[in-house]
């Protein structure tokens, strides 16, 4: 959470209104089954728990802002470049405005960009970054969703070449450690890839003898994003395998030339063709995907400590019914 607060740049002025939205709705709902002392507890509750939150947030602001690279609050960026990946996912380059480095991230971290979209005013966004650390650019890769209130809609449609874009410092606690030992098993479903892309360039980069699954399931070829990248990786890498799976293969779709599988990737594939018994398994996806493996994976025995996975909504939406 209080990762989270440093993305959206909530500050130490803002929890004030959040405990008085709080206890106010807590009055309202309860009615008289609430009194003062009542009040007064949750009250309590709430600012120890705030302490806790803004002692941490302070110091995650402080780490970020003492590495070369690093700052605090929003940052003016601009697009520097643009590449349609697939019929849904465009990739765009972020590099800073101020002509200065950027702070290198983890790979796995996410930004918060402030948008000013025509519709709906400003709105924030989280995005994963996907390529690897460095010292000069974000690259972000973003799926145009219908509907909402358009913020992938504005990257995709209005947001050019030269655009200006606020963004904070990378954060996010998924991310792949820099003294990665065990094997691992990249596992990602449509969009979920991004993560999964900025491991696999840190790994071919930095991690030559890390033994490497990438596993990917995307719903057709035109939807399929990164693919020849991804390939080029493995291949320099040496010790990743890469397969791909196609829910519902198009006409011009044929496995084995296009892609590895039809269908969905199951726990037994993977039981089969990856380093499953050892592996720290790093999972992407929309709900069901992470459903089906954070639990799959688990009744097949792997240990919680190595499953960890993103999703791109509310954490505590992830795995809920
Ligand atoms: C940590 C993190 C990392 C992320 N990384 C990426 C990434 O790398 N690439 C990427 O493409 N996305 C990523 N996302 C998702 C991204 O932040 C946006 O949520 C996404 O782009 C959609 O934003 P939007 O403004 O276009 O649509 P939104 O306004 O967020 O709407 C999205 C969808 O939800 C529906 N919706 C919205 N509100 C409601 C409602 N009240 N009831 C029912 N349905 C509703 C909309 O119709 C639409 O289909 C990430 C999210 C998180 C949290």
């Amino acid at each position: 959470m209080a990762q989270k607060h440093v993305g959206y740049h909530v500050l130490p002025e803002h929890y004030p209104y959040v405990a008085k939205a709080l206890l106010g709705a807590i009055a309202e709902v309860m009615g008289e089954a609430v009194n003062d002392e009542v009040l007064a507890a949750w009250g309590e509750a709430y600012w120890f728990l705030a302490g806790l939150l803004q002692e941490r947030e302070h110091g995650i602001r402080e780490a970020i802002e003492a590495v070369d690279g690093g700052w605090n609050g929003w940052r003016a960026f601009e697009i520097a470049e643009r590449t349609v990946e697939s019929a849904v996912i465009t990739s765009f380059v972020l590099r800073p405005k101020d002509g200065g480095k950027v702070l290198p991230h983890k790979p796995g971290q996410y930004l918060t960009l402030r948008l000013t979209t025509p519709d709906q005013g400003e709105i924030r966004r989280n995005y994963t970054i996907s390529n690897a650390p460095n010292e000069t650019a974000y690259r972000i890769s973003v799926k145009r969703e219908e509907g909402g209130q358009g913020g992938s809609r504005f990257l995709h449609d209005v947001a050019r070449v030269g655009t200006t874009i606020q963004l904070t410092p990378p954060s996010g606690d998924f991310f792949l450690p820099q003294a990665q030992e065990r094997p691992v098993v990249l596992l990602s479903g449509g969009v979920g890839l991004t993560p999964m892309v900025s491991m696999l360039e840190t790994i071919a980069d930095k991690h030559p003898e890390l033994e490497t699954a990438f596993v990917h399931g995307a719903l057709d070829g035109a939807s399929h994003a990164m693919d020849g990248h991804v390939r080029a990786l493995a291949k320099a890498h040496g010790k990743t395998s890469v397969a791909t799976f196609y829910a519902q293969p198009a006409a011009n779709d044929e496995a084995g030339r296009t892609h590895d599988h039809d269908g969905l990737i199951t726990v037994d594939w993977l039981k089969a063709n990856t380093p499953f018994e050892t592996a720290d398994f790093f999972l992407c996806g929309p709900r069901p995907f992470l459903k089906a493996f954070v639990g799959g994976l688990s009744r097949a025995g792997v240990a919680s400590e190595r499953i960890h996975f993103e999703f791109f909504g509310p954490a505590d939406e992830a795995l809920a019914v």
